[in-house]
């Protein structure tokens, strides 16, 4: 497998000033390739560091891919540092030179002289044309090494990177890539490596676990010649990990909970209807948001203060006194509400404390959730941990859609 590494050139991206998303970009497209990028480092508009970067990325890597620093300018220095690297002498190249003149010429505007520079490029190399711009690309090899700069600014680089630099890479490489997503809730991410952390010490294919937004990842990714053996070599793992996680897995490859419980209701033809306290809408549009939600989506209702929880949910007055809003109680009840108001299969209600402050002497973070099915109504109890309104919020209406998802799986 073809190793490459990328490098960002540039004294701008270290101090802050700009975001790397030109080793974002290569890092994708490479990976698409089946070409493994093994590292990234960023380096300033620095001769001598920027020299010791390149020499080391050439001792572990086949692949030198370097972003930057191409300009005119007397700080713009990859191509004479990378030349001197790989012993490649600096010559005028004509057809640089000449579409440098024409970009010039195009826009009305004198070419500085300095700007000529940029049509040295290493005698014996591969010179890519940059048809946004002044700064060609170009590729040196040398015992089986390949140094590909590319210009900085994205525009160039995407261009540049897509049109000439893909194709004469992908000439290097067979093999592709293949990922797959594991998507799981109700566990956390430290909890859940623990339980699959054999599999984690796997190379082909490999386990990782990523935490997102109150979610537990794992992608699992293979590398072969086809996309059927990649396949293969994922598959075994792949259910072992849905033996161990089961109860926690929503979906693989789906792209949040709403779309899962969507695709639930959807195939068994099913519909849903919400009550929301303390994410007031959140949960009812998270569910929209997915394409074919006025199949599965009933109703949601916001009943913020308790009035409205017992005038629209009929939640009993002796509920809400005895136990509070936030209370399994309460929740379960405004379930069973909203699923008598709405007819809908399935409903889910949320009564919380988003926070930043308590309420009704009850911790910030404590969420019940009412769920309502054919097998009658009750509540869960959770705690999210944090002060955080928007985060509580979030974590909650997932958590609410999470339910939804368990109870359509009985269905
Ligand atoms: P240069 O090729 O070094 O003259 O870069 C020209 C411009 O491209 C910089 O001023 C940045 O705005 C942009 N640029 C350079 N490197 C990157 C990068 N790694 N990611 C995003 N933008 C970049
Ligand atoms: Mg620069």
């Amino acid at each position: 497998m073809l190793c490459c590494e990328i490098v960002s050139v540039g004294t701008e991206l270290l101090l802050g000033d700009i975001l790397d998303t030109n080793a974002q970009y290569l890092s994708k497209e490479l990976a698409s390739m089946g070409i493994a990028v093994l590292h990234r480092s960023t380096v300033g508009d620095n001769p001598e560091r920027l020299r010791q970067t390149v020499e080391l990325a050439l001792s572990r890597s086949d692949v030198v891919l370097l972003t930057g620093g191409l300009g005119p300018t007397a700080d713009d220095i990859t191509k004479e540092v990378c030349a001197d690297v790989m012993g490649f002498a600096l010559v005028r190249n004509d057809e640089a030179e000449e579409s440098m003149r024409a970009f010039f010429k195009t826009r009305g505007r004198p070419m500085p002289e300095s700007n000529l520079k940029q049509a040295d490029v290493p005698q014996g190399g591969i010179v890519f044309q940059n048809d946004n711009g002044t700064a060609p690309g170009m590729a040196m090899e040398k015992d089986g090494k390949s140094v590909i700069l590319l210009p900085g600014p994205p525009n160039e680089m995407r261009a540049m990177f897509a049109d000439k630099v893909k194709p004469f890479l992908a000439a290097k490489t067979t093999g592709v890539i293949v990922s797959h997503t594991v998507r799981t809730m109700g566990i956390g991410e430290s909890d859940m490596a623990e339980r699959v952390a054999p599999l984690l010490r796997l190379s082909n294919p490999t386990v990782a676990p990523y935490a997102k937004q109150g979610e537990a990842l794992l992608r699992v990714t293979a590398y072969a010649d086809t996309q059927e053996e990649a396949e293969k070599r994922m598959a075994p793992i792949l259910s072992q990990i849905r033996g161990i996680l089961g109860e926690y897995i929503y979906g693989v490859d789906v792209e949040d909970i709403q779309h899962a419980v969507v695709q639930a209701l959807l195939a068994k033809k099913l519909r849903v209807a919400t009550a929301e306290s303390c994410t007031a809408g959140y949960i009812a549009k998270r569910l929209t948001e997915v394409a074919g939600a006025s199949d599965v989506f009933d109703c949601g209702l916001v009943t913020y203060s308790n009035d409205m929880k017992e005038k629209l949910l009929g939640v009993r007055h002796e509920t809400l006194a005895k136990h509070g809003a936030v209370s399994a109680e309460t929740a379960t009840e405004m379930a069973a509400g909203a699923k008598r108001v709405s007819g809908a299969d399935v409903a889910v209600a949320v009564t919380g404390v988003a926070g930043p402050g308590c309420s009704e002497n009850k911790p910030v973070g404590l969420v019940y959730i009412g769920i309502a099915d054919r097998d009658g109504a009750r509540a869960v109890r959770f705690e999210t941990g944090r002060r955080d309104r928007e985060f509580n919020r979030y974590v909650t209406a997932s958590r609410a859609l999470h339910l939804v998802w368990q109870s359509i799986q009985k269905y």
